[in-house]
């Protein structure tokens, strides 16, 4: 905190440093004066492994008063939800906490990062085209992201970054900060995409496309479906389509159509044939058939071949996720004629069905942690990028597991649902704030030049107002390890 000249508080946490009145907040919502003292306004959130365990829930204080109760080593891990932060990074990390983990010292370097240089990675489960790669996304009709590449039955967005937050206009800034801490705290954001749908994303919840609900990712493209399911369908039906935007698969030419001997039916595909059974570009892609345009399936055949199709011919035509099907018989004139789909073949449209996963937005958080953030954890920062790459320091996320990618930096990821809820911020920069732990051995701590007179117990800590105890996820490991890290392999 800066001196102020009236009863105001300067806060120093983020370079816009504002002076804030009595009772009032910042510009983030993070950091208030209360009584002429800046705090931080979010409860501190401590990770619980007892609890996780269905242990007794520790009540929370209100007095500000610590209960004598001294947090459990190494069953509390203290995350960097709440920490708050310390610009300009010159100053150690807010808290620097040692414990004893299986008769190992260990420190964990607590503070909340300020991220320019972030976005987030979105995967859309869904085989409907949302828009073409390199299409940009919009956001209150601001650009906040691009298209990237189509993934096994799911669109990907790649939204944010340090061009959208800092390099367009203001107003682009501002609503790619809204829609990151949006998505990022696991609230919905509606997305536009150039020349293409409209989509409702949140994390973890289904993607709802031009305003309906997508409720099945793909069971696979058309030729893996046709691997699938041949013998399902051998006797049953003389000719299937498996219609896809990107592999169209027909089963008497497919390789499991012949492997189970179904013969020749003269059918006529248009697209670009691949290999055997599979076509590429029966059409436009779309929110129809397969992640196509079309609505008329018979709209991808030509004319049978009468010199080996046959009156009475049996065609199956499915989609991808089965959502969409038809069946056909040949009349005298090999023309398909629609038919109530016969038991047997409905079986097999319901079996894709079943195996089709529920559609569902995945939202990573993408950020670099190798800059100036480091100098609030040594007082050489090189050290940390290599201690991490030699994974003697373990990074998570609000006590969440990350991805640290290989190469230069630490830069890493993490699915912002196995973080605790509403851990992410902002600043108005623009940038995002997330919370960010480095854990490591005492000695190793010591010998990348940490702040060691920072370092403060774990018992230190109390249990006090203005913390939060949260179970660990069950899903996420615990941030110590199954061992204390620093064990060179
Ligand atoms: S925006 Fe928030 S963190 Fe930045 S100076 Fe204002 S109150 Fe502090």
């Amino acid at each position: 905190m800066l001196p102020a000249a009236d009863d105001s508080v300067r806060c120093d946490a983020c370079p816009v440093i504002c002076y804030i009145k009595p009772g009032r907040a910042g510009a983030c919502d993070r950091y208030a004066n209360r009584d002429g003292e800046l705090v931080r306004v979010d409860p501190l959130v401590i990770l619980n492994r007892t609890l996780a365990q269905g242990g007794a829930v520790v009540p929370f204080h209100k007095t500000g008063d610590w209960d004598g109760q001294i947090l459990q080593e190494p069953e509390t891990f203290v995350t960097a939800i709440g920490a708050g932060t310390t610009y300009p990074d010159y100053k150690p990390a807010p808290f620097i906490v040692s414990s004893e983990v299986r008769g190992v010292d260990m420190v964990t370097v607590v503070t909340e990062g300020i991220f320019s240089y972030c976005g987030v990675k979105v995967k859309v489960d869904t085989d409907r085209h949302l828009g073409a790669e390199r299409n940009l996304v919009l956001a209150q009709g601001e650009p906040v992201g691009h298209v990237t590449t189509v993934e096994y039955g799911s669109q990907m967005l790649s939204l944010g970054g340090v061009n959208h937050l800092t390099g367009g206009s203001k107003s682009e800034g501002r609503v790619t900060c809204e829609t990151l801490l949006a998505l990022c705290n696991g609230k919905p954001a509606e997305l536009c995409i150039e020349g293409g749908a409209t989509v409702i994303v949140q994390a973890g919840k289904a993607p709802i496309v031009n305003g309906v609900r997508e409720d099945r990712m793909r069971v696979g493209c058309g030729s893996a479906a046709i691997g699938m399911f041949a013998k399902q369908w051998h006797g049953n039906v003389d000719e299937v389509v498996v219609v896809d935007d990107h592999i169209t698969g027909v089963l008497s030419e497919h390789r499991a159509g012949k492997f189970l001997g179904i013969v020749d039916t003269g059918i006529k595909m248009k697209g670009r044939r691949s290999t055997p059974g599979r076509y590429f570009q029966v059409a436009v892609p779309g929110t129809g058939w397969g992640g196509t345009n079309i609505s008329e399936p018979l709209s991808i055949l030509g004319p049978f071949n009468p010199e080996k199709a046959w009156a009475g011919l049996r065609l199956l035509m499915v989609s991808t996720t089965g959502e969409h099907f038809a069946y056909y018989e040949l009349d005298q004139g090999l023309v398909p004629v629609e038919r109530e789909l016969p038991a047997e073949l409905k079986e097999s449209v319901e079996r894709i069905q079943e195996n089709c996963e529920p559609a569902l937005c995945t939202v990573l958080f993408m950020a670099g942690a190798g800059g100036s953030l480091r100098a609030g954890v040594t007082e050489n920062p090189v050290c940390l990028t290599r201690s991490v790459k030699e994974s003697l320091t373990h990074v998570t996320c609000g006590g969440a597991p990350v991805y640290i990618w290989p190469g230069g930096g630490i830069t890493f990821m993490v699915d912002v649902t196995r973080v605790p809820e509403n851990a992410f911020g902002y600043v108005p920069t623009p940038a995002l704030v997330a919370p960010i732990e480095f854990t490591l051995r005492l000695a190793d701590y010591a010998a990348l030049e940490g702040h060691m007179d920072q370092v403060r117990s774990l018992a230190s800590f109390g249990n006090r107002e203005g913390q939060r105890q949260l179970p660990q996820r069950w899903d996420n490991p615990w941030p110590f390890g199954s061992r204390p890290f620093g064990v060179r392999q």
